[in-house]
């Protein structure tokens, strides 16, 4: 069965595509689930709200997602959801995106996170110092209970450093956190997407990250693929589809259902 669970539009400029172009690529693909995540805007962020919508678009982007969800009842599962950080602040808005506006899930997008009362973006760490806090603030976002899954949580492995103790402390924090949390671990196809690269460790794709991955064949968590689609032909493409081979090489079976029962 066929499936995604991490789909931007084109709201705030961001991606292409409508949520109704996203909708008609899932069908055209034959898939039976659909996950939409668009960024969500945070309060008090609008500094940092580049690549989220505006919070007055939030409504209407719910709305439309309502809309297709309607139009396509019995043809394919439409799940509405928001990609988003955790910090401790944010925590009564988040349970208000179940409770106002009755989201199936939350994908956590750790892409900030607080380091020494400011925030980092881990896209931009110039070292691998940070990464042990990030790690500790993906683990504090899951004991919350109100994510299902962690979008790339090896996004790190964009960045221009080798694989050190650091990453491995990192990995380790968050494998245990999502191990104790019954999350779902992503396998983001975007880093794919941006094909293989030379890195201080050698040539690889920037993320999913193999040593991030070492452990996870046997451990028991589950693993789904994210096309973290941006344009409509991403929803299911060559990298949707290689992600598909190499986890089935490491012997990672995904998900077919989510949320998890
Ligand atoms: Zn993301
Ligand atoms: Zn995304």
């Amino acid at each position: 069965m066929r499936a995604n669970y991490h789909t931007h539009t084109r709201r705030r400029g961001h991606a292409g595509g409508t949520e109704a172009d996203y909708v008609q690529a899932a069908l055209d693909n034959g898939l039976t689930a659909l996950g939409f995540t668009d960024h969500c805007p945070l309060p008090g962020w609008e500094g940092l709200n580049c690549f989220r919508m505006d919070s007055a678009e939030l409504p209407l982007y719910f709305a439309a997602v309502e809309e297709e969800a309607r139009k396509h009842a019995g043809e394919i599962t439409i799940l509405k959801s928001v990609e988003v950080e955790y910090m401790p602040q944010y925590r009564d808005f988040l349970e208000r995106l179940y409770t106002d506006w009755h989201v199936d899930y939350l994908l956590l997008g750790q892409h900030f996170f607080e380091y020494h009362g400011s925030k980092a973006f881990v896209s931009s760490t110039q070292d691998t110092e940070l990464l042990p806090a990030y790690a500790r603030s993906i683990r504090e976002a899951l004991r919350t209970g109100l994510f299902q899954m962690v979008a790339h949580p090896d996004l790190f492995g964009m960045r221009p450093y080798a694989w050190d103790r650091n990453c491995t402390m990192a990995r380790d924090i968050i494998l245990d956190a999502i191990a104790e949390s019954g999350a779902v671990l992503e396998w983001n196809a975007n880093g794919m997407r941006r094909g293989v690269q030379d890195f201080p460790d050698g040539p690889r794709v920037p993320y999913p990250h193999p040593r991030f991955w070492d452990p996870v064949p046997g451990s028991g968590i589950p693993v789904a693929v994210g096309a973290d689609c941006h344009d409509p032909k991403c929803l299911w493409d060559d990298a949707v589809v290689q992600s598909y081979h190499v986890l089935q090489d490491m012997g990672i079976e995904p998900i077919s259902t989510f949320p998890l029962p």
